[in-house]
């Protein structure tokens, strides 16, 4: 199932009140759900040693949400400055912050290094020379299998991505980050992307391991840590299964113990999960404003694609509930925002309860690549967000974004600038 019945039974029955007061719409986020996710994560892999989730920030980049990732002692993959900035600002150790950027410049090195650091992922040979000094001790790359591997449906074909070094330059990788002074290494790969199906991540830990025993081989090189990525998918439609994680982290512990009986010594073994953490976690609340009966019957919410960019990107499926709509009759619609796109809907041809002005809908499944995705065109501004805590209370996380925001970018100090004939 998409949001779970424990979430709905917290949220539903005060929902109306929670939109009166707050106004809509919103994401909100469920503090319960995702330390019982995160527990049971760190439950799962509880056979591999020094096992450590870094969650994917981009997914919910949200303070608040962040602490609760620290409160689990997860770390955090970051790709870009400001997510640096807010790991640290929950405060993640150095060793606790993994840098996956990717076309990364010399700002983004020097933000990554200073501050004590954090666990440099490179994703190309020739970002080595570009890494200020003093190179850092553990070093990591990211590796692309290329035509090894074929991709999952989500995230492509491996040889059409951008990430990574390729399998011909792993060594050669590995051996110039030595030369450049590096100590301590990982590896690190990310091949799948909303993936339900478990035995594609088993794949990815047998890889990486191979992988490791042929750098170990070549240049005498001992793993730290192994990094298989995110992308574990979770079911958006009602019809879809869950991931297996028990059957996964059972047969990826197994994989490790294999290691280390043949090597005398097994990595660490982490990963950088987004979606499963947080996604099912989160849902986007909506009013009914419209309706219209044209060529198609259509209902028009208050939120559009500034709040979720899914569906119009991927096509993506989020589940719809009418707050206590569920015994109306049905009819078929599309769910609509405001913007002027014609893929500006959050639901295309859905059978759906009958929705009057004035109804609340829950859209399903925002909790990761919801908020996070949002932009503002068209002048159609970013919502608020909202964090349920365990003890009933609701907290605003974010404010909704105003006019004066929008603007923000057009006030400044007069500057114009004419070139030299
Ligand atoms: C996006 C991303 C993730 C998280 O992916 P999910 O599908 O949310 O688990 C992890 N690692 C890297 C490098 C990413 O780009």
């Amino acid at each position: 199932m998409p949001m779970s019945n424990a979430f709905k039974e917290r949220l539903f029955p005060d929902l109306e009140q929670i939109a009166d007061h707050f106004g809509t719409p919103f994401h909100i986020y469920d503090e319960a759900g995702i330390l019982e996710t995160g527990r049971q994560l760190k439950e799962a892999f509880a056979g591999i040693d020094g096992f450590q989730e870094y969650y994917a920030v981009k997914a919910l980049p949200n303070l608040k949400i962040l602490e609760l990732m620290k409160q689990l002692g997860f770390g955090f993959d970051c790709s870009s400055i400001a997510e640096l900035i807010m790991a640290r600002q929950v405060g993640a150790e150095p060793m606790e912050i993994m840098f996956t950027s990717n076309n990364t410049d010399q700002e983004e090195f020097d933000a990554a290094l200073k501050d004590g650091g954090c666990i440099l992922n490179l994703d190309d040979i020739s970002l080595i020379d570009k890494v200020p000094n003093p190179f850092p001790e553990l070093i990591c790359f990211r590796y692309n299998p290329g035509p090894r591997r074929t991709g999952n449906i989500i995230i492509g074909n491996p040889v059409e991505a951008k990430y990574g070094v390729t399998h011909e330059q792993v060594i050669e990788a590995y051996r110039r980050a030595r030369q450049r002074g590096a100590k301590r290494f990982g590896l690190h790969t990310m091949v799948a992307s909303n993936e339900r199906d478990y035995s594609y991540m088993v794949e990815t830990a047998r890889m990486l391991l191979e992988i490791a025993a042929l750098v170990e081989s070549e240049l005498d090189i001992r793993f730290e840590f192994l990094n298989i990525g995110g992308g574990f998918g979770i079911p958006y439609r009602p019809e879809d299964k869950e991931l297996d994680i028990r059957s996964m982290s059972r047969e990826i512990t197994e994989l490790f113990n294999t290691f280390k009986r043949e090597h005398g010594y097994a990595p660490r073994m982490v990963m950088e999960s987004g979606r499963w953490m947080t996604g099912p976690h989160g849902v986007l609340v909506t009013r009914a404003i419209n309706h219209k009966d044209t060529y198609r019957k259509y209902v028009g919410v208050d939120a559009c694609m500034s709040s979720l960019m899914r569906p119009a990107l991927y096509e993506a499926y989020h589940h719809i509930d009418i707050l206590n709509g569920a015994d109306r009759p049905h009819e078929v619609v599309d769910v609509v925002g405001s913007l002027c796109e014609n893929n500006d809907k959050f639901a295309v041809q859905r059978e759906l309860p009958r929705v009057e002005d004035g109804d609340l809908l829950v859209i399903h499944d925002t909790g990761a690549h919801g908020h996070a995705m949002g932009f503002q065109y068209n002048g159609r501004l970013r919502p608020q967000e909202l964090l349920l805590r365990g003890d009933g209370r609701v907290e605003l996380i974010r404010r909704a974004e105003t006019l004066e925001d929008y603007f923000a970018t057009q006030n400044f100090k007069a500057d114009s600038f004419t070139p030299a004939k």
